[in-house]
């Protein structure tokens, strides 16, 4: 949570950050403006309160490298107890990467960091302008001796890693109208998550099949995982994606037992909507992925 003052939204914030002796180690990771003249001592700074609220910082021990793709700067970051294979995790991401800003032509950042926490068995991501922040199961990254067709638990983290990076482009840049200028006094409501993130969902795992990191028997069975999801969820008769959206602060993230049968996941049956989509367009000629770029 980050306190805002109320008539000074516009204005430009600089966060000095100063660490105690025993921290000074520690590395700095955010999408923000970030400058560190002394150790253990940060200045980052943000155009105004929505750019600072939307852009988190992690000060931790990390394992990082960095690439270009398509001339763009990224970073990428892990903390936590870990044993990644870097090389590995490099080759791919850099792959995935090149894979989105080709589909749609440019970027909407001129840098890009994705900051991932190493843990047990959390998982999740949340998407930034031009950074992400991941928590994954440590046994999800790369292994030292990975084979040359990811792992089941790799294939899981590279798709949460293509789907945070898809959202710069839908969420962050083309999103629903009332997430625009957002009234952080109440929840932002919206039919359309199905589109931003079922679309999302359709295009994380593709784009893994496109930059070639997995064959198409692996996306086959993604793809099967999906449409398994989908009629193992007697919901789905029942709630239509637009209202599984638009209840998404009441149903969807307050799960209970009778969730499957009441309700349907905006994520899984938009991914499908997606596809049915994406194969109808391209029976006539054109692709969803036209539609995106436009
Ligand atoms: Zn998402």
């Amino acid at each position: 949570a980050c306190l805002g003052l109320e008539g000074q939204e516009n204005k430009e914030i600089e966060l000095e950050i100063f660490l105690p002796d025993e921290l000074k180690h520690f590395q700095l990771a955010t999408g923000m403006q970030a400058k560190s003249l002394v150790k253990g001592r940060f200045t980052l700074k943000a155009k105004n309160y929505a750019e600072l609220i939307d852009a988190p910082f992690e000060l931790a021990e990390q394992t990082r490298f960095s690439f270009e793709a398509n001339g763009i700067p990224h970073e990428f970051v892990v903390s936590g107890k870990h044993a990644m294979n870097a090389a590995r995790m490099q080759q791919d991401i850099e792959k995935i990467c090149a894979t989105e800003i080709s589909m749609f032509g440019s970027a909407p950042f001129t840098d890009y960091t994705f900051m991932t926490m190493a843990t047990g068995n959390s998982y999740g991501g949340l998407e930034h302008p031009n950074s992400t922040s991941l928590i994954s199961p440590r046994d999800d990254l790369p292994k030292a001796n990975e084979p040359e067709e990811p792992s089941k638990d790799y294939q899981r983290f590279l798709g949460l890693c293509s789907h945070e990076y898809f959202h710069s482009w839908l969420v962050k840049f083309i999103r629903p109208e009332n997430f625009v200028n957002y009234d952080l006094n109440r929840e932002g409501y919206t039919s359309l998550l199905w589109i931003f993130e079922g679309f999302t969902s359709y295009y994380d795992d593709l784009i893994l099949l496109r930059s070639g990191v997995i064959n198409q028997e692996s996306y086959i069975a993604l793809l099967k995982a999906q449409i398994d999801r989908y009629l193992q969820n007697p919901g789905r008769a029942i709630q239509s994606v637009s209202e599984s959206s638009f209840d998404a602060w009441v149903k969807f993230y307050r799960q209970d037992e009778n969730s499957n049968n009441a309700g349907t996941s905006y994520y899984n049956k938009g991914c499908l909507v997606a596809l049915c989509l994406d194969l109808g367009l391209r029976l006539r000629g054109s692709s969803l992925d036209a539609l995106m770029r436009r």
